[in-house]
């Protein structure tokens, strides 16, 4: 017996997987009428037939309808027509269908029975009923119609809601791989924050210049990112923080205070340095998700994509709205940055650049001021 019923449910779940799978790959359908559009969302084709939701469909070609004991009787304009209810043994019949509960009826039925005309349009999976006695548009000219409607459906469907706020950052530049990044972002049309490193700015002029003229933000990453030197002293981390931000300033003609210290905020930070940047008007980010991208080789690339994707959709089910990633200019991102990005888009992630007016507190110690 127990056999019996892992088997059943191997079957049943392999059932579920298959029809599901079916149902993704079909296109959308859709249901004219003279010279409407009906919007009826429940449209399948079965055996090469098209079945429409039962009650729409009735509603739309004024056709009344009772359930009498185990039949469906069917009366318009004076005639009149019974198909028999589906039973939970015999759930379907080639013209009635009810699936999970939804009645579906064949469209070539209702036409053969009351009169109406059917023609297809392959080319947009849109099925026209008319009747010759009724003014209507030519098949071409409704094709115009279908066109319009289509489009106006794609539209709304592209314009959803953004899910969350994403801001891809970039550290350690600039060096070649920031160029390879640049073009990447370009490509997409994806907006970044970059944080680069005061020695190799002075080396990298033009790729300085191209991101700041692509509108992707520049903060400072200090000058060295040599962890003897940068946390020595408060006076030492301020001085390579700051003279990194005024070499922005000298080479972008921005003002920009948002930094990110070398290694992250905590625990190298001291609360006297903390207080150091706040008396100078400086905002210090981390990030939400560490794409640990430098841990990989060039082969190990989809790694990154990975760490990405899944560190995203955990802050996003946790509530987060600004999520801010951790990259950098290396190899193995500039392999890893348009799976990154092509997903992000898909999920509907708004990508962002960093904008002082619309700042987010994104440091390890929730520092309200940072
Ligand atoms: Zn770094």
């Amino acid at each position: 017996m127990k056999k019996v019923i892992v088997l059943a449910i191997v079957i049943l779940s392999f059932l579920l997987t298959a029809n599901k799978a079916g149902a993704a790959s079909e296109p959308k359908r859709y249901i004219g009428l003279h010279d409407k559009m009906l919007p009826i969302e429940d449209i399948r084709v079965i055996d090469g037939d098209t079945k429409v939701l039962f009650e729409d469909i009735a509603k739309f070609l004024y056709i009344d309808f009772i359930k009498e004991n185990d039949k469906l009787k069917l009366s318009k304009h004076g005639k009149d027509v019974s198909l028999s209810l589906p039973t939970a043994k015999k759930p379907t019949d080639s013209l009635l269908i009810d699936e999970n509960g939804k009645l579906l009826i064949s469209m070539k039925y209702i036409a053969d029975e009351f009169d109406f005309k059917l023609e297809y349009f392959p080319k947009y999976h849109t099925l026209r009923v008319y009747r010759d006695n009724y003014p209507h548009l030519s098949h071409q000219g409704y094709e115009g119609i279908i066109q319009s409607y289509v489009n106006k459906k794609q539209a709304t469907f592209l314009e959803k809601p953004k899910k969350a706020d994403v801001y891809l950052t970039f550290d350690d530049g600039p060096n070649k791989f920031t160029a390879a990044n640049n073009r990447t972002l370009k490509k997409y049309n994806a907006p970044a924050t970059f944080f680069f490193l005061g020695n190799n700015m002075k080396n990298y002029k033009d790729i300085v210049n191209s991101v700041n003229a692509d509108g992707h933000y520049i903060g400072s990453h200090s000058m060295s990112h040599d962890k003897g030197k940068v946390y020595k002293s408060t006076t030492a981390f301020f001085n390579e923080m700051h003279e990194g931000a005024k070499l922005v300033q000298q080479m972008t003609g921005k003002d920009n205070k948002l930094l990110r210290v070398p290694y992250g905020s905590s625990p190298l930070v001291t609360n006297s340095m903390r207080q150091q940047l706040i008396k100078n008007g400086y905002k210090m980010w981390d990030w939400d998700v560490d794409s640990k991208d430098w841990q990989y080789t060039d082969k190990e690339a989809n790694q990154i994509f990975l760490n990405v994707k899944n560190g995203v959709t955990k802050a996003y089910n946790s509530g987060n709205r600004s999520i801010v990633i951790l990259m950098h200019d290396r190899s193995q991102t500039t392999i890893a940055l348009p799976h990154i990005i092509e997903w992000l888009q898909k999920e509907g992630y708004n990508l962002k650049t960093y904008k002082p007016d619309n700042h987010i507190v994104t440091n390890f110690f929730r520092d309200p001021m940072l």
